[in-house]
């Protein structure tokens, strides 16, 4: 373990410059540098007062709110461990996460409070709710902490986040990130994107995702600019955000459903020097039409939970559409035979990559650890791509079989596992069909049991809804006689693809 430069310590340093300046701000509030450190110092001692110390995990499952930014960083203040979690999970999936990352407190919502208080104290986790009145908030634990103490020096090895992110098993895996990890990412992107004190972004992604923490927060944060919260992603509300931003951040389907307003043009995108987009791929039409509305080439980029950002597109330079861009400071990477050798150059092979942004492996899963990680130190992404002539990433498909759906990871494992078990299925396969806002569709393609009830479509979905978050449930399910296998009896999912590309016909 170092001493040196925590994130944490990085973000203090800049708020206390920026005293007197607004760098947070939601519709209601807006909150300077000074008053954002006197929060997270107050909220890291109503944590400090709940028993969380240095290392200790600490999961959240809130709505997206300036008191959940100040949480985060009041976790990273007390040397704790952020664990995000996605506000769409169920309860027995919170459990998972639970039960693996062993949290010493929970913070929820009032609204899910009573189904997961059992949970968390099976593995003995205090919980609090975020917000509202009354007892066993971290409004009231606030109230009554004691003074601040100073924050802990957290060293650049020590984790600062575990981020779940699900492998083709069904099984998810906490990606450890470091101090290190995430000041070396914000850094990278600071200088790719120029990112500065004059910057405001206007904030519309998802706070359980590395996208709209470290790709989008700690930058701005640690550059001393200025971020603008919305609770959600709402195009009207966003294009009328554009104006006072000079930045914005979002997935491909957040530009596709900006262009189906109508709304965008010249005018009002004017003030905006960066749209970047990444999470999934964008469409080369999407691109266009962006371009043509705005005047404006989005910067396309490419990262993933255990690495942060990997790739981007210039700032100065060409943006080419179709491809993610070019390494990052600090990125090294090369594409690989499933061997490890290295491929001819343009050809398509499996995209490694070496540096000090890439995570410290996955929590308490050393064998998964070693089996991503070359010997030369290689981490091998599960993304499968080439690079051009003028040395350009593109992606050209995914080893692991994941489905991106509106920005959101699916992995086709999880479902099928639960159709699997249900009435008259004897087997299933998961895909993502194009979708033409979603990007990604979920559908699954099941066989049914011999000698049993065909399976009813309908009751299979509902059954679906009640177990998995919304976003994982299938759009479409087809019922067919058999699967189509390779001669090893693997499903050929390409094929699946192929043959329902249209379903959702893709404009
Ligand atoms: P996550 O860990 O949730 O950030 O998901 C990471 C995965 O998203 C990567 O491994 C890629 O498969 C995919 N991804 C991220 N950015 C892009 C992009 N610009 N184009 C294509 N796929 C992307």
């Amino acid at each position: 373990m170092t001493t040196a430069g925590g994130l944490y310590a990085g973000i203090e340093h800049r708020l206390a410059i920026r005293a007197a300046d607004v760098v947070l701000a939601d519709e209601r509030q807006p909150l300077t540098g000074a008053e954002l450190l006197r929060r997270i110092a107050r909220c890291a001692a109503a944590l400090g007062s709940a028993g969380v110390v240095r290392g200790d995990r600490v999961a959240v499952q809130t709505e997206k709110s300036l008191a959940q930014v100040i949480l985060y960083l009041a976790i990273l203040r007390c040397g704790a461990i952020y664990v995000p979690l996605n506000t769409a999970y169920r309860s027995e999936e919170v459990g998972y996460f639970l039960a693996d990352s062993e949290p010493r407190l929970l913070v929820c919502d009032p609204a899910n409070a009573a189904a997961l208080e059992p949970l968390a104290s099976a593995c003995g986790a205090a919980v609090l709710t975020l917000d509202g009145g009354g007892s066993g908030t971290l409004n009231e634990a606030i109230e009554r902490a004691p003074p601040a103490v100073s924050a802990v020096t957290a060293g650049s090895s020590d984790l600062a986040t575990i981020v779940y992110t699900s492998g083709t098993t069904g099984r998810a895996k906490g990606a450890m990130l470091t101090h290190g990890n995430l000041l070396d990412n914000a850094h990278a992107l600071i200088s790719a994107w120029d990112i500065s004190a004059n910057d405001v972004l206007l904030h519309a992604l998802p706070l359980f995702h590395i996208h709209g923490l470290f790709v989008a927060l700690n930058p701005l944060l640690l550059a001393g600019g200025r971020v603008q919260l919305l609770r959600s992603f709402d195009p009207a509300a966003v294009i009328a955000g554009f104006p006072s931003a000079t930045l914005f951040m979002g997935v491909p389907t957040h530009y596709t459903r900006l262009l189906a307003t109508g709304a965008l043009n010249r005018h009002n995108t004017a003030t905006i020097r960066a749209f970047i987009c990444g999470s999934a791929p964008l469409l080369v039409q999407t691109f266009r039409e962006f371009e043509a509305a705005t005047g404006q080439r989005l910067i396309e980029r490419y990262g993933m939970s255990e690495c942060g950002i990997i790739c981007s597109n210039p700032l100065n330079g060409a943006r080419v559409p179709g491809a993610v861009g070019l390494p990052l400071a600090g990125v090294e990477l090369r594409i690989a035979a499933e061997s490890g050798a290295p491929v001819a150059r343009g050809a398509a092979g499996m995209i490694e990559v070496r540096g000090p942004h890439v995570c410290a492996g996955y929590w308490r899963m050393p064998v998964e650890t070693a089996a991503e990680r070359r010997d030369d130190g290689y981490f091998r992404t599960g993304d499968i791509g080439r690079v051009d002539a003028a040395g350009y990433l593109h992606i050209v498909g995914r080893s692991k079989d994941l489905v991106i759906t509106g920005g959101l990871n699916v992995y086709p494992k999880e479902i099928e596992l639960l159709l699997d078990a249900m009435p008259g299925v004897e087997e299933s396969a998961v895909i993502g069909l194009p979708h033409p806002d979603f990007g990604e569709a979920v559908a699954a393609v099941i066989t049914r049991r011999a000698a049993a009830a065909p399976p009813d479509v309908e009751s299979l979905l509902a059954s679906a809804r009640r177990q998995l978050a919304a976003f994982k449930v299938p759009k479409v399910v087809f019922v067919v006689d058999a699967l189509p296998r390779n001669a090893m009896g693997k499903v050929q999912k390409a094929e699946l693809r192929r043959r329902y590309a249209t379903t959702f016909a893709v404009r």
